[in-house]
């Protein structure tokens, strides 16, 4: 990494140039889609995305209340107003079947966001999002490599967002983020929509932003890209050993679709004590983290939107009993195992 830095510094070529376009042809190819976008993060993706979509002041944005911040950040951030419908329980992916009675005329997207690294039920999203003429974006910030029915997270919909925040399966050493679409003219926007709107130069046809990736951050993930596939494989080991060590004890291990191959970004498991679980760990050294505490539509920043505690249990009660354990590709089977049987302890005696 050092060194594809210091080939980034001595060109000079800071914004733009060659590792830019080089991880996009990667990304484009990693995910089935023909073109690929390179953005400041997986924030300004789904920024990027709703902006090229045209969607503003008066629409409505259909997500998951059980995501993190940006999904629904994002929508506010254009004007629209988030509207959500609830999780599936199992896989804690916007349940299909609920969308539907939350489209209003003025829906304008879809996002369902690939939680933990497992792609949503999308046959059934993109039946009702197709039905009702309505474009879907996938939060894939969580799940760059994860696939569904044999075909890659971010292919699925009109257009898919990643993220390389350094806790993603692919991380940056900072901030960076890809939109992948199949749509040619949905990409040629981004890639100005990025610019500032601006083509030729100084001349501008619509209102964009800097949303561009810095050349150093490319350098960097061309490096760690080809490690992502064992990376993944790494961490479904180990969350396949986790899954048999908890096998009949009271900790609920991850569900995962059989026609899904998880990333598993997070290894997330419910308990029913856990924030108690949560201090036992730590007290041994174990880092353990909540995703998410709070659902969405009870955040103080969108009291505005009129939804109430109880508008969706399902989100509600695994913001109370979820817990993220290490998942690292790195552990050991001794770390695994330190982890597992300090929380079999804790929970022994539960029923
Ligand atoms: C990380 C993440 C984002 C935002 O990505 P950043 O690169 O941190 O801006 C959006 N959605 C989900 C589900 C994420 O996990």
């Amino acid at each position: 990494m050092i060194a594809a830095v210091a080939e980034v510094l001595d060109s000079q070529a800071y914004i733009g140039g060659p590792k830019i376009a080089e991880l996009e042809r990667r990304v484009a190819a990693l995910s089935g889609c023909e073109h690929a976008i390179a953005v400041s993060s997986g924030t300004d993706a789904l920024l990027a995305c709703l902006m090229a979509l045209h969607i503003g002041p008066g629409d409505e944005v259909l997500t998951s209340p059980f995501t993190f911040f940006a999904t629904a950040g994002s929508i506010a951030r254009t004007g629209a107003r988030p509207v959500f419908a609830d999780i599936d329980p199992r896989t804690f992916n916007i349940d299909p079947a609920l969308i539907e009675q939350a489209i209003t005329p003025r829906t304008r997207a879809i996002i369902p966001v690939h939680l933990f690294g497992q792609v949503c039920d999308m046959d059934p999203i993109l039946e009702v999002a197709s039905r009702h003429g309505v474009p879907v974006i996938e939060d894939a910030a969580q799940a760059i490599g994860a696939s569904y029915k044999g075909r890659a997270a971010g292919s699925f919909g009109t257009a898919g967002c990643f993220s390389f925040y350094p806790s993603k399966n692919l991380g940056a050493a900072g901030d960076g983020g890809m939109i992948v679409t199949h749509d040619p003219a949905l990409a040629e926007r981004l890639a100005i929509m990025r610019n500032h709107g601006m083509q030729p130069r100084y001349f501008y046809r619509f209102i964009g932003a800097n949303f561009r990736l810095d050349a150093v951050q490319a350098a960097v993930l061309l490096v760690k890209l080809p490690h992502l596939e064992a990376w993944s494989e790494a961490r479904r080991r180990n969350a396949a050993w986790y899954n048999a060590r908890f096998a009949g004890s009271a900790v609920c291990t991850p569900y995962v679709r059989p026609d899904c191959a998880s990333i598993y970004n997070q290894y997330v498991v419910r308990l029913r004590r856990r924030d108690e679980a949560a201090e036992f760990l730590k007290a041994r050294g174990i880092g353990t983290d909540i995703y998410y505490p709070l659902p969405l539509h009870v955040q103080d920043c969108f009291r505005y939107l009129g939804y109430s505690p109880g508008d969706f249990p399902r989100a509600e009660a695994a913001a109370r009993e979820v817990l993220a354990l290490p998942v690292y590709p790195e552990m050991t089977e001794e770390q695994r195992e330190y982890v597992a049987a300090a929380l079999l302890e804790f929970c022994a005696g539960e029923p």
